[in-house]
């Protein structure tokens, strides 16, 4: 019972190896600030450990918990000088979630707690302020009956709009404490409603569902949801964080905000935050009421008229900076803080790492090396690599002509085009059937989230930079314009109007999350320019990792692409793709239709040039590095002509009747095409086929040759192998082509020959194998779908319940199944270097692109991985962040 409660100053908490898994990352970051001397409202931490005792002991908080709660509770009151649910000082507290890692907005939270219609009196006559008593009281009910007694938290503040529009005012500051005391009323009878029982108005009994209904919300869907898409565990629970309350709502002398140590979008070096006088936490992220900004920088930037905190409350904004200044540096990492100023003293009431874009993550980490903050190793494994992406992708072309309807706040970089959609259901429903949606939302909600990871963007019509729309869509890495109050949203009609325009449901819209803007139709894109500070982070990775990065292409364009982003090569060229060009499907339709050998070649004949001009561009792209050609490996019915007019173009070229071609793809037709005659197979039945290839990759080297263009190290790369015997067979092919060449061109000619991986029998037989092979590619695609026996094209009708029922943690075809496909993929390195000691190893199916897979593949000592051109990047900072983790590991254990 040693690691179950903690009061923020316990001395224990220093000797806990974990903190943060134990009191989760708020409870240990406020215990942490308390240490440090910074002003935080006293309190406890329910820890992690009492959430799985919760669960274990039917969803009831154990006894002896309830002891301790009473004992810490006394402890507060000591501190504080009032006491829980006195009637001269009574004190309010906080119930507030906190997991390992900050799940911003996914569970509960209840402010305010221990009023009632009796405290509530006391409180007006201890602050002589009726009016912040009242809204205390309204704001509790509010909550407690949303979260804990399920009420539709829209219900309550439709009461509220509908007073104020009776009232005609708009604000709630302009509510007194008479309109409250109205709210008050008409709040309970809403409980009484709707659970049959009166508001309750024990104290003890409203801190112990509160507890309860927090536990309970790290099981909601939301939360459920957010922990499947960041991959965090469900076993971990969260911990509650038990605090005084400290007011923001008392006079205008009072305010509470949000702040980032430095701008989470654009990662400069300038606090970035909102703040709101005469308000509580909830009203700055909810959008209920737009923010102002903190200093009088930002509010220049911003070109708003509303005063500044540094203006308005000069002093206390002093005391802001210099504690943000203190926690960056103790923490080494941008905070995300959330403070308060009660009657003109300044409480901070979180600290987090800030969430951020992937642009601030890469410019705050090689700012923050050269401040001598952190070192490199730090910075690299600080950037997650998955996030990437989102820089490498197309931003508004700025030359385009653009209808602009709208202008919000631009909450989250990078641009993105859509049809509207006004639910996270339908942005869900339209994601499935591949269409790009905008997600238009008066304000987002954590209920919003799987919506908003369908979406393609966001827009959302109130809100700020830290609102919920905007925190959530930074992380997701997705593009946001919040706060468009320029935009009225009618949900009931499915429509929103900007002006004189109306956009309704299925109309296409794009949004700027850089700039706010909200555009009619689509605006086409271009690529974005790569920041000084991106190619700083991958010069670093490249100082630490060790597996070579190569990339998967057939393509020119896409060979130029990889190798700006730094590919160290071409590790698997697939030939097939380059069969399906207008030019030449006809003439591989006939090389496959043809019955006879003399048929198949003239229909060779005429794919050879085009197959060797192919191969001569990419060698030139990728002069200096080794270039991996696969031999045709699909299964010949994928070229098939399919219409009726692609039979008659094949029948004239093929001078027979369309009966007779349709006869021949009836022949070809297979049950199982993926596990039929395909691979190395068509190599063995038709060589003409591969003897084709053969001969336009070296004729294509010996053509560069005479260019005087630098040499590739061309490699020839055999597929679906499962006998060193297929090998033998096909390796002497190719030695016998690559002989007729040299003899042709008195030349010599370099190149190696090697096998794909991605049959259990090869991975067991690569002792044998290893014989023939200079190389080993592990083609985990096909690997994975042949060692579960899971159809690759055919899992996803199935996998979500795979994953649901926890049988996978995650799909295996986009991360690697590291303890059965991984374990073939050590027992193939083990027998094949037995053979041959210098055999080059790499890994060249999608989870070569994958972090977790990479860190693998460098765990077992493979020589490269090669993934998709825009992935490269991803894949050299995974794979420094793989041996700078293994030097972790060492030295740890
Ligand atoms: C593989 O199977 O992993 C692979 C790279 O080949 P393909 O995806 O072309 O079957
Ligand atoms: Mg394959």
């Amino acid at each position: 019972m040693s690691n179950l409660i903690f009061s923020f100053k316990n001395k224990k908490i220093k000797n806990l190896k974990n903190p943060k898994n134990i009191l989760g990352g708020k409870g240990a970051n406020l215990s942490e600030m308390g240490r440090l001397g910074l002003p935080v409202p006293p309190g406890f931490i329910i820890s992690t450990e009492v959430c799985d005792l919760f669960y274990k002991n039917k969803k009831k908080l154990p006894k002896q918990i309830v002891k301790n709660i009473q004992l810490e509770l006394k402890n507060i009151e000591k501190i504080t000088g009032k006491k829980f649910g006195d009637l001269k000082n009574p004190l309010l507290v906080s119930v507030r979630s906190g997991a390992r890692i900050s799940m911003p907005g996914m569970m509960d939270t209840i402010l305010n707690l221990g009023l009632n219609d009796q405290t509530v009196k006391a409180l007006a006559n201890k602050t002589l302020n009726g009016r912040f008593a009242k809204d205390s009281y309204r704001r509790f009910i509010q909550m407690y009956g949303n979260v804990v007694l399920n009420i539709e938290d829209h219900l309550f503040e439709e009461m509220i709009d509908n007073h104020k529009l009776n009232k005609g005012v708009l604000l709630d500051t302009e509510l007194n404490e008479n309109d409250w005391n109205e709210l008050i009323q008409r709040f309970k009878e809403l409980v009484k409603k709707r659970t049959k029982k009166n508001f309750p108005q024990n104290v003890q009994e409203q801190l112990y569902r509160a507890i309860t209904a927090v536990f309970l919300s790290w099981e909601s869907q939301r939360a459920k949801t957010y922990r499947k898409l960041n991959k965090i565990p469900d076993h971990w629970g969260t911990a509650i964080n038990v605090q005084s309350m400290v007011f923001g709502n008392m006079g205008n002398d009072c305010s509470t905000g949000v702040v980032f140590t430095r701008n989470p979008s654009t990662g400069e070096n300038l606090f970035y935050g909102e703040y709101l006088i005469n308000a509580q936490g909830e009203d700055v992220v909810a959008g209920t009421r737009t923010p102002q900004h903190i200093t009088k920088k930002a509010k220049a930037a911003a070109n708003s008229k509303e005063a500044t905190m540094e203006e308005v409350m000069p002093k206390v904004y002093l005391d802001l900076k210099k504690t943000l200044e203190k926690l960056e540096k103790y923490y080494k990492d941008m905070q995300d803080v959330e403070f308060t100023v009660e009657n003109k003293k300044l409480w901070i009431l979180q600290t987090r790492s800030g969430k951020r874009t992937a642009g601030a993550a890469i410019k705050i980490a090689v700012d923050m090396v050269k401040e001598k903050l952190i070192n490199k190793k730090e910075a690299i494994l600080r950037i997650d690599p998955n996030t990437l992406d989102t820089l490498l992708h197309p931003t508004l072309d700025k030359k385009a002509k653009k209808k602009i309807i709208a202008k919000g706040l631009p909450a989250s970089p990078g641009a993105a085009y859509g049809k509207v959609v006004f639910t996270a259901e339908e942005a869900e429903h339209l994601n499935s059937m591949m269409q790009n949606t905008i997600l238009v939302r008066v304000e987002t909600s954590p209920e919003d989230i799987h919506g908003m990871h369908a979406a393609k963007g966001i827009l959302t019509a109130r809100g700020g930079m830290t609102s919920h729309a905007a925190v959530v869509a930074r992380g997701m890495g997705r593009p946001c314009v919040s706060g468009t109050t320029e935009i009225t949203i009618d949900y009931l009609n499915k429509e929103f109007k900007a002006g004189s325009i109306t956009v309704k449901e299925g109309d296409l819209i794009t949004i700027d999350g850089a700039t706010g803007e909200v555009i009619l139709g689509i605006v086409p894109t271009v690529q974005p320019k790569i920041s000084e500070y991106f190619s700083t982070i991958m010069s670093w990775s490249n100082e630490f990792k060790k597996l070579k990065i190569r990339t998967n292409a057939e393509t020119e364009k896409d060979s130029k692409v990889a190798r700006e982003f730094g590919a160290e090569g071409i590790g698997l060229c697939r030939t097939e793709h380059m069969f399906f060009d207008q030019e030449r499907i006809l003439s591989v339709r006939e090389m496959i239709l043809s019955k006879t050998k003399e048929n198949r070649n003239k229909a060779l004949a005429k794919l050879l040039p085009h197959q060797k001009n192919d191969f001569k561009e990419i060698f030139k792209v990728m002069y200096g590095l080794p270039v991996t050609i696969r031999l045709l490996d699909p299964p010949l019915h994928e070229f098939l002509p399919k219409t009726q007019k692609e039979i008659d173009e094949v029948s004239v070229s093929l001078k027979i009747n369309s009966r007779e071609v349709k006869d021949r793809i009836d022949e070809l037709h297979e049950q199982n095409p993926m596990l039929g005659h395909r691979g190395c197979r068509l190599g063995i039945s038709f060589p003409e086929i591969y003897e084709m290839q053969c001969e336009a990759i070296f004729e294509a080297l010996v053509e560069c040759k005479k260019e005087k263009i630098k040499s590739v190290i061309a490699e020839i790369m055999i597929p679906l192998i499962s006998t060193d015997i297929e090998l033998k067979i096909l390796r002497n092919l190719i030695n016998r082509v690559a002989d007729k060449i040299q003899k042709k061109h008195k030349t010599k000619i370099d190149y190696t020959v090697g096998t794909m991986i991605e049959l259990p029998r090869a991975a067991l037989q690569a002792k044998e194998i290893a014989k023939y092979a200079d190389f080993f590619s592990f083609g985990t695609n096909d690997l994975t779908q042949t060692t579960f026996g899971i159809s690759r094209d055919d899992s996803s009708k199935f996998l979500n319940d795979y994953i649901n029922n926890k049988i996978f943690q995650i799909d295996p075809f986009v991360s690697l199944d590291q303890s059965g496909v991984g374990e073939l993929i050590e027992i193939a390195s083990t027998r094949g270097r037995e053979t041959n000691k210098k055999i080059k190893l790499g890994i060249c199916g999608e989870h070569g692109g994958d972090p977790n897979s990479i860190e693998f593949c460098a765990r077992t000592g493979l020589n490269y991985v090669s993934c998709s051109p825009f992935r490269v990047p991803v894949a050299r900072l995974s794979a420094a962040q793989a041996e700078l983790k293994k030097k972790l590991f060492d030295s740890c254990c």
